[in-house]
C-alpha cells in the first residue's frame, strides 16, 4: 500500500468528457483536462473553439449535457442549490477581458465589497487585505481613486486584486489582456507572472504566445469544441504533435 504522502494528489479541476450544446449546435465534444495545485494551465485554440466555455463550466455558470466536472472534490456539473453554486464561486475567481469594476465605488470599495457581503469579513479587515493586494498589484497609490479614473491596465490590475481578495483556490483568466492598449499589456501580464510564482493555481486563456509557454506547466489547444493536443507548455509549443497546433501556433507567433 503506498503511503499517504506517496500517493499523488487529485487534481484541483478535473474534467472527463465533458460534452455541452447551446441549441442544436455542440460546442464542447468530449473535454478532459486536469488542474494540479499550483499550476499554471493554459488553454489557447482559434476564436470559438469553446476556450471560454470551458471556463464558465468550471464556475458553474454552464452545466454540460454529459461528463463530469470536479473542483476539489465538489461536482461543478451537479450543483443543486443557489447556495452551492455560491459556494463554488467563493472559491473559483474569474477574471474577464471587460474589467466590469463597479464605477460608482472606489478601487478600494472595489476590493472590500464582496469579502464583507458573502464571506462576512468585518470591514477594517477586509481594507486592510484590500490595501496589501493593492500594493501587490502596485496599485497602492490609486485606493481612493475610481475606475473611470484608471487606465485598461490598471482597472485590470484592480480587477485581478479583486479576485484575490475573495481567496480563491483557483483564478480563470479569461483573454484578460485583448481589449488592453500594447503598452499596458507587460503591467498585466507582470502580475499574473507573479501570481504564477508564488503558486496561485491559474487557468488562464491568452493569445500572448510566449508569455504562455514562459509561465505554463501545461498547454491545452482546442478546436472546434475538441482538445486537439495537451503537455508540458515546452513541447507543445516547440514540438507539437499535431499539424492543427503546428498550423495554429506558426500564425500566433
Ligand atoms: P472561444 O472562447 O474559444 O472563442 P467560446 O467558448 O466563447 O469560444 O464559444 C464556442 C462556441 O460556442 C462559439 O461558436 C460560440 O458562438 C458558441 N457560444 C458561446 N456562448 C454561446 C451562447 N450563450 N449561446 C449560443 N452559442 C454560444
Ligand atoms: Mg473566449
Amino acid at each position: 500500500m503506498p503511503s499517504a504522502e506517496s500517493r499523488p494528489a487529485p487534481a484541483l479541476v478535473r474534467l472527463r468528457d465533458v460534452h455541452l450544446s447551446f441549441g442544436a449546435s455542440p460546442v464542447l465534444k468530449g473535454i478532459d483536462l486536469d488542474v494540479f495545485r499550483g499550476q499554471a494551465v493554459t488553454i489557447i485554440g482559434p476564436s470559438g473553439s469553446g476556450k471560454s466555455t470551458i471556463l464558465r463550466c468550471i464556475t458553474g455558470l454552464l452545466r454540460p449535457q454529459r461528463g463530469t466536472i470536479e473542483v476539489d472534490g465538489t461536482r461543478a456539473d451537479l450543483l443543486s442549490s443557489e447556495r452551492d453554486e455560491i459556494e463554488l464561486r467563493k472559491r473559483v475567481g474569474f477574471v474577464f477581458q471587460q474589467y466590469n469594476l463597479f464605477p460608482h465605488l472606489s478601487v478600494l470599495d472595489n476590493l472590500v465589497v464582496a469579502p464583507v457581503r458573502i464571506l462576512g469579513r468585518d470591514k477594517a479587515s477586509a481594507k486592510r487585505t484590500a490595501y496589501e493586494l493593492l500594493e501587490k498589484v502596485r496599485l497602492a497609490d490609486k485606493a481612493h481613486a475610481y475606475p473611470g479614473q484608471l487606465s485598461g491596465g490598471q482597472q485590470q490590475r484592480v480587477a485581478i486584486a479583486r479576485a484575490l481578495a475573495m481567496q480563491p483556490d483557483l483564478i480563470l483568466f479569461d483573454e484578460v489582456t485583448s481589449a488592453l492598449d500594447p503598452e499596458t499589456v507587460g503591467e498585466v501580464l507582470t502580475v499574473i507572472r507573479e501570481l504564477v510564482r508564488d503558486g496561485m493555481t491559474c487557468v488562464l486563456v491568452t493569445h500572448e504566445m510566449r508569455f504562455a509557454e514562459e509561465v505554463s506547466d501545461a498547454v491545452y489547444f482546442t478546436e472546434s469544441g475538441v482538445i486537439v493536443e495537451h503537455g508540458p507548455a515546452n513541447r507543445v509549443f516547440h514540438a507539437p504533435a499535431n499539424p492543427r497546433t503546428r498550423e495554429f501556433l506558426a500564425r500566433a507567433t
